[in-house]
């Protein structure tokens, strides 16, 4: 059977007031699904603190109760991977100095069997150019729901950035002292057509 390998990096960009688009964007998804039969087991890096493992395993549990079962976990080991994406079958996680253009960003690489088109491995970087905490924190970022909308790129769904959207977790830009812990109704109306 053919198979394609794909690559998509998506970012959670800082809040530019620079940047304000035109088009009226909607959630919408990318062309892939994660299956049972490949689940998203993801792996903190071993020097990440319990702020990371806490926002990541809260989130990972926010998508899991709209999900099936089998999909998403978090895993108990950790890593030590220091290169990111790391693309080595491992959906890691990590928290490297890259650049302050994002705040995070998922790395996902799609496969077809010629029967499914699945995620076949996700990375995850927290940018230590940014201080993550998990509560309301005036400049710090919520890890659990930076997590949140990095995690809803692996479930399959693209940002949105529209301004009237901006309370959605897949709201493109991210925000300090903010916390987005549960998915909006729009978001939760919108599942059905990711199929799951
Ligand atoms: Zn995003």
């Amino acid at each position: 059977m053919k198979k394609l390998m794909v690559i998509i990096i998506v970012s959670l960009l800082i809040l530019n007031s620079f940047i304000i688009p035109n088009k009226v964007y909607a959630l919408s998804n990318f062309p892939f699904r994660i299956y049972s039969f490949n689940p998203i087991v993801y792996q903190l890096h071993y020097s990440m603190s319990s702020v990371f493992s806490i926002g990541l395993n809260n989130a990972v549990a926010t998508w899991n109760s709209h999900l099936p079962s089998g999909l998403l976990a978090v895993s108990s080991q950790v890593h030590y991977s220091n290169t990111f994406p790391s693309k080595n079958g491992v959906n890691e996680v990590f928290n490297l100095s890259m650049n302050t253009e994002y705040i995070a960003m998922n790395s996902m690489t799609y496969c077809d069997d010629g029967m499914h088109v699945f995620l076949y491995e996700s990375d995850i970087n927290m940018n230590s150019c940014h201080s993550f905490y998990n509560g309301y924190i005036l400049f710090d970022y919520d890890a659990e729901s930076i997590f949140l909308h990095e995690i809803g790129h692996s479930v399959g769904i693209l940002d949105t950035y529209d301004a009237s959207e901006s309370a959605y977790v897949m709201y493109g830009y991210g925000f300090i002292n903010t916390l987005k812990r549960s998915l909006t109704l729009p978001e939760l109306l919108h599942l059905p057509s990711l199929a799951y």
